[in-house]
């Protein structure tokens, strides 16, 4: 699997792992630059990580959904062209916003995810929308963005204790899966673990 330009495997503090470059935003290790993009903190992470075929090149629009404080969509925003990054809670959006302040192609938007009308005016079609809510209603929210794809991708982290604690995680990952395959069609899934308990990875394009 090929990284996005602008994302690299390097050694940082005797580690080596996923790093981009720009300025640090969550404690993390950094070298020359470089900063590293921990798999355990972000789902995306995890999916590059795990050689997931996600399909980045770099340079690409973004659409992020769920960026909470910024830890993943920041990496992002390092290698990719515009970043729209959607969070309806204020407290991470505080945060984001000084996120944003060192990264000219990020644009934090204060929004409910389950409303795209909100922002459709701001949030030009993009290449990929990422997708990391962890609520309920996943599929619906991913259904809802549908829009803002052409012919992009969906790379989407579920959660499965978002949707019913009480259901094995498997049973619940199929019926998210089976809602998105109204308007989607699966590529590729994969656990994230051992990074992320009960997180399906998924890599999806909207049906033509
Ligand atoms: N993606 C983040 C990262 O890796 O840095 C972590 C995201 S956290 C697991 C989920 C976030 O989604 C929370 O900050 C939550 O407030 C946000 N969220 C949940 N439902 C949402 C919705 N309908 N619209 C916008 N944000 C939502």
């Amino acid at each position: 699997m090929t990284l996005p330009d602008g994302v690299q495997r390097r050694e940082i503090d005797g580690e080596t792992g996923l790093a981009t470059r720009g300025k640090p935003v969550y404690g993390e290790p950094t070298d020359d630059g470089w900063r590293r993009w921990d798999p355990g903190r972000s789902k995306l992470g995890a999916m590059l990580d795990s050689g997931m075929d996600v399909g980045l090149t770099g340079g690409e629009t973004v659409l992020y959904l769920g960026a909470a404080s910024g830890t993943t969509v920041s990496h992002v925003a390092d290698f990719a062209g515009p970043t729209y990054a959607v969070e309806f809670a204020p407290r991470p959006m505080r945060d984001l916003l000084s996120v944003a302040e060192d990264r000219p192609r990020l644009f934090p938007l204060l929004s409910d995810a389950r409303e795209p009308t909100e922002y459709a005016h701001v949030v030009e079609p993009v290449d990929v929308i990422v997708q990391d809510v962890a609520t309920r209603g996943q599929a619906r929210v991913a259904l809802e963005n549908r829009r803002f794809l052409d012919d992009g991708k969906l790379l989407l982290a579920i959660k499965a204790r978002s949707e019913d604690v009480t259901r094995r995680p498997e049973n619940v990952f199929e019926d998210v899966l089976g809602e998105l395959r109204e308007e989607y069609e699966i590529l590729e899934t994969r656990s994230l673990e051992p990074y992320h308990d009960d997180h399906l990875g998924v890599v999806a394009v909207p049906d033509s």
